[in-house]
This record gives C-alpha cells, structure tokens and sequence, in this order.
C-alpha cells in the first residue's frame, strides 16, 4: 500500500494535491498512511468520518466526499477541513448554521453534476452559475467556498471523461474570482482517471482504490 501511496504521490505534478480516499479501510491502513507522510484523508460517511478521527492523530486534514444529509452536517462541522460535496443550496445553508455555532468558515466545494447519470448529486453549471452570480454566498458567515468538485460519468469513454473535464475546468476559470481561502481549488480524479483529470486542470485528486486496494 505504501508503495501504491508513494508511486502515485511521485507522478503528481506540483500544484496537485492528494486526497487519499480511505472510505471502508479500517483505521490501522490510515495510520501506515499517515506514517508515511500522508496527511489529506477522504471519507463519505459521517460516522465512519468520525469514528476515525476520534482515533487518528490530531493533525489530519479530513476532507468530506460524499452526499451529505442535512441532519448529520453537525456531526462534522467542528473539524473538517473541507467538504468537497456541497450539492444544494439547503446544504450550504444548514454548513452556514452549523459553522457560525462553532465559529468558523468551513471550507466548501461546490460540487457540479458533469456526468449524464440521472442519479448523481450536484448543481448544473447553469445551477451553480446563477448561484454565484446571485451573490447570495456572500453573506455566508459559516462558509468559505474554496472551489468546484465534479466526478465524470461512470463509464469507460476517456473522450466524455475528458470533454467533462475540460467543461468543469472552463465554468471553474469562469467563476473563481468568487472562492477565497487560497488558491482556488478544482476537484476532479479518482483512481481510474485522475490522469486525465490532471491534464484537464485539477488541482486536487482523490484516490482511493489505487491507494488502498478495493474495497
Ligand atoms: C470513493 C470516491 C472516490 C475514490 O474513488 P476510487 O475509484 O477508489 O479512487 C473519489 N471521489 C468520490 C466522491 C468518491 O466517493
């Protein structure tokens, strides 16, 4: 695993940063991790989320990567670092709430919906755009919008990978003047084509499989 670990890390370009999916691998896989010099953690579920980090150093940055209910926002909000699937105004809203409770901006991605699946979560662009242009956000105590995330349809065309891709990166430049914190951040890649995601613009991977083995 350490090896996976260190063999993707020595093919990321500078700028790019790496978010170790670790979803379902038990607590002892995160620490060989850490000890290997890996401090970005992505989970999506908020127990689970929880559970380990309750039992994993201090100096983790736990990114958020899956839907995430309204009703469990305030489980994760006193120590997440990002969440990269902020899909719904209700749930910026209820991130909102929750981090002027705990006195913070919590960093959010928004994330956009490129795949052609009915099922997945997410704004359009369009949705996302008269979000920003709305300029609502910026009344957000609780909040920090850090950038976009977006994952490519679940199938296995490189060519809608990439056009997905390349349309994420474009509404990106479009609209980054509105993220603050730092540079802006684009989420997109996971194990199966982080390669693409790179050469389309992403500034941030996740990888879990690649990283961890299957789940
Ligand atoms: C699980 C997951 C990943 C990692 O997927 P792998 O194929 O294991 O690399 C990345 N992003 C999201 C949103 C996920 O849910």
């Amino acid at each position: 695993m350490i090896n996976r670990l260190s063999a993707i890390k020595a093919t990321l370009p500078e700028g790019v940063a790496l978010c170790a999916v670790s979803k379902y691998h038990p607590e002892e896989q995160l620490q060989e991790a850490y000890d290997a010099g890996q401090r970005i953690f992505g989970e999506s579920h908020v127990q689970e989320l929880v559970r380990k980090e309750a039992a994993l150093p201090k100096d983790i940055e736990w990114h958020f990567i899956g839907h995430l209910q309204t009703n469990k926002v305030k489980y994760i909000v006193p120590f997440v670092s990002l969440i990269h699937s902020a899909d719904s105004v209700r749930l910026i809203t209820e991130i909102d709430r929750q981090g002027v409770k705990c006195q913070r901006r919590v960093p959010v991605l928004l994330q956009l919906h490129m795949a052609q699946e009915e099922t997945k979560y997410g704004f359009t662009i369009d949705e996302c755009r008269d979000f920003l242009v709305s300029g609502k956000w910026q009344e957000l105590q609780g909040v920090e919008l850090r950038g976009i995330m977006t994952m490519a349809t679940n199938c296995d065309d490189e060519e809608l990978w990439r056009r997905e891709f390349r349309e994420a990166r474009r509404f990106f430049e479009e609209v980054k003047h509105c993220f603050s914190g730092g540079t802006p951040i684009l989420s997109m890649g996971m194990s199966h084509d982080y390669t693409i995601a790179i050469a389309e613009g992403s500034n941030m991977v996740r990888i879990g499989t690649a990283i961890f083995g299957e789940r």
